[in-house]
């Protein structure tokens, strides 16, 4: 979980402001920490822990000027919440300086570590990240850029959208099975790569395209390249981008986030219906959900929770005591949609269970007469190795318990979760085009102890 962004603007000057403004619009993908690395005859970087606008002022961005730069905002997956593990990190080679900027994560980062440590290697903090930029490094000493990117991806296990300053160039790369989003616009005075759409809209450029799995796209003097160095028979975009990470406005692989989740919620309707006086979504999370659910069941839509727009979102929280507490302070429920009545409440996931439990005790408390849980997602029953936080296996609550045993767990009347089937129909790629593993157990590159899909072909190189 983070995002990414790399500029190349022919105004010096405006490329910080662009970065800048790119992550504001990028912000939900990780509040712990954010920074940028601009290239002037040398990589000047600016990172820190907090929000984007915690981390930089008008002064701060004064200071950097250069065509190209990169940004970060971090959710940490792999390495702890720390200023050495945030981004973009800084690894210096004879070959010159690489800033690199990663969202994913590595399943096999501690052995590759481990090997370049014997080498002679020294790593400045915990993250898989660096991994990347130093094995980057040590083959750049032989091969060129795309040889060394080469060797580089038969190496990593797991998910990498990239950007990257190599000195003066720009360069964005995303893993062969495409897991992670990356996508290009045009700009006025440039380009711009970024997670997703959104941020592109928000600095007025032009969506060009996504980044193919196992592309990389360089800029360098205003001049624009793209070279596939794999090809694969199947792909593996992340489910749960759509399901819950990425904002509705963006479009990711060539789906637009929002009608797939109005798709969702009214195929939910047909799944699932329920005899209730009102749809109601958790907010924010739910309510494209409920708003697809309402018009293909006719149930009128109404808000039964408020949510404080200054608390972060909950799971940000590191420690269990602090997530527990803070649905209270983020959710209120409005009684006088509430009381009294059946309520249809809607919400795109439940991954530990708690939040729902609170949610639905909070209804009751206002005078739910009844309350119908319906989810936008199939239950989340293994853990993702790819960069999504969303704990191990014995906290998945669906993981060791039937759907009667979460709806007990959380005090629903009734409890319903959307069909695989529905989920990938609504989604309207193939299901050798997503990764299901969270919700199938099956991943789709091979991990230690666990069950890989059987996909008829591997990687193809270039
Ligand atoms: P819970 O009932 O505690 O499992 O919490 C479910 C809520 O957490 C839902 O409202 C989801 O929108 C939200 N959620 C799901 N996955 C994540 C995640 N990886 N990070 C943060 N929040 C999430």
């Amino acid at each position: 979980m983070c995002g990414v962004v790399g500029i190349y603007s022919e105004r010096e000057d405006l490329t910080p402001h662009l970065l800048y403004y790119s992550l504001y619009a990028l912000q939900h993908r990780g509040q712990e920490s954010a920074g940028i690395a601009v290239w002037r005859k040398g990589i000047k970087l600016h990172r820190g822990m907090g929000l984007v606008h915690e981390v930089f002022n008008r002064n701060v961005l004064n200071e950097f000027r250069g065509n190209a730069g990169i940004g970060h905002v971090r959710y940490s997956t792999t390495g702890s919440s720390t200023f050495e593990n945030s981004q973009p990190m800084l690894v210096r080679s004879r070959e010159g300086e690489i800033a690199i900027a990663h969202n994913g994560n590595l399943v096999n980062s501690f052995e590759l570590r481990k090997e370049m440590e014997m080498d002679g290697r020294v790593f400045h903090s915990e993250s898989d990240t660096e991994v990347i930029a130093q094995l980057l490094g040590k083959y750049l000493l032989h091969f060129d850029v795309l040889e060394s990117f080469r060797r580089v991806t038969r190496e990593l296990v797991g998910s990498f959208s990239i950007t990257m300053l190599l000195n003066d160039m720009l360069i964005a790369y995303r893993d062969p099975y495409g897991i992670k989003p990356l996508c290009i616009g045009e700009l006025d005075s440039g380009y711009i790569i970024a997670s997703e759409s959104a941020a592109i809209d928000t600095v007025g450029g032009k969506f060009l395209r996504d980044v193919m799995p196992g592309e990389l796209i360089a800029i360098r003097n205003g001049e624009i390249e793209s070279h596939i160095l794999f090809k694969n028979s199947y792909r593996a975009n992340c489910v749960f981008e759509y399901i819950y990470f990425a904002r509705p406005d963006s479009i990711i692989d060539g789906r637009y986030v929002y009608d797939v989740r109005l798709k969702i919620g009214k195929r939910l309707a047909r799944e699932h219906p329920a005899d209730a006086d009102i749809v109601s979504p958790v907010p924010d999370s739910g309510i494209t959900f409920a708003i697809g659910y309402s018009h293909e069941s006719g149930i009128d839509f109404a808000e039964s929770l408020i949510k404080n727009r200054y608390v972060g979102r909950t799971f940000i929280m590191p420690a269990q005591e602090l997530r527990e507490n803070s649905v209270r302070l983020k959710l209120n429920a409005v009684r006088s949609n509430v009381a009294g009545r059946k309520i249809i409440l809607v919400d795109d996931s439940i991954v530990r269970g708690t939040t729902s439990r609170r949610i639905v005790d909070m209804l009751r408390k206002a005078g739910a007469k009844e309350v119908h849980m319906r989810i936008g997602s199939p239950p989340i029953i293994a853990p993702c190795y790819f960069g999504i936080d969303m704990a191990t296996r014995e906290e998945l609550i669906a993981a060791f318990k039937s759907i009667e045993g979460v709806r007990f767990m959380i005090n629903a009347d009734t409890l319903g979760y959307l069909s695989l089937e529905g989920l990938i129909e609504s989604v309207g790629l193939k299901e050798n085009e997503l990764c299901l593993a969270c919700l199938t157990d099956l991943y789709p590159v091979s991990i230690p102890g666990e069950k890989c899909v059987q996909h008829q072909s591997s990687l193809v190189e270039f």
